[in-house]
């Protein structure tokens, strides 16, 4: 499904990504965890496309991304990346079914309300798909991200701190919905994290430390 070799990041003087290694497989739930500043946001970014790396390369589906130009590369992170963030990043003005559509709207979709629709009522949001944001809680607006990254069915989705700014029990109910999106629909998950119970219940967990991945040995 991904496949990295060799990124290198530096910020100034900074090695923050010194050759990371890894391999992602379809239907898989990745953790990346480590300390505060270890590069994990700046390697999720890159994975998905959102940032690039001084050098070393990222498959995605046999696709190596950086031979895309920018008109490709934003067709292809719209149709086969999701995301999610720490702070949902939902569009105030906009209802939550309008949100869930834009990705859809943006590839010229037909049927993004109906798969909208949908989605919001398979994570069990049937009843807010008109509510604006600000008038969700935490876990529900979380729950639409969820819903607006899977709308376009994305390979692979990845995830930056998801639970970060969750109460514990929308955060466990949010990590459930992950390993039950993965069993219904195959969905691949990378989801950085500092929640060590989220991490341990991930297919595999990987540990940034020193710019590469900590293999513990
Ligand atoms: P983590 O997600 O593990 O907390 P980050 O990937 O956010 O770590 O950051 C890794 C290091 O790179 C930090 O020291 C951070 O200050 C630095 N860094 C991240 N982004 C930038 C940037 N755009 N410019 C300069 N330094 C950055």
């Amino acid at each position: 499904m991904l496949k990295a070799r060799q990124l290198k990041k530096k910020y100034n003087n900074l090695e923050v990504l010194r050759g990371i290694d890894l391999e992602i497989h379809d239907k898989e739930v990745v953790s990346i965890v480590g300390a505060s500043g270890a590069g994990k946001s700046t390697l999720l970014h890159i994975l998905g496309t959102l940032d690039t790396a001084d050098s070393g390369e990222v498959d995605v589906k046999g696709t190596n991304i950086q031979t895309l130009n920018p008109k490709k590369l934003a067709a292809f992170r719209n149709e086969e990346i999701g995301f999610i963030f720490q702070f949902h990043n939902l569009l105030p003005e906009f209802t939550a079914v309008e949100n869930v559509c834009i990705p859809a709207f943006i590839k010229g979709d037909k049927h993004a309300q109906t798969k909208a629709i949908k989605l919001l009522e398979t994570l069990g949001l049937s009843d807010r798909a008109d509510h604006k944001p600000s008038e969700l809680s935490g876990g529900e607006q979380q729950r639409v991200a969820v819903a607006r990254a899977l709308i376009n069915e994305p390979s692979i989705v990845f995830a930056d701190e998801p639970s970060g700014n969750l109460d514990s029990q929308s955060a466990d109910e949010l990590h459930k919905l992950f390993f039950n999106l993965r069993n219904e629909l195959g969905q691949t998950f990378v989801i950085v994290t500092h929640n060590m119970e989220l991490a341990s219940m991930a297919d595999r967990s990987l540990e940034i430390k020193d710019g590469i991945i900590n293999t513990g040995k």
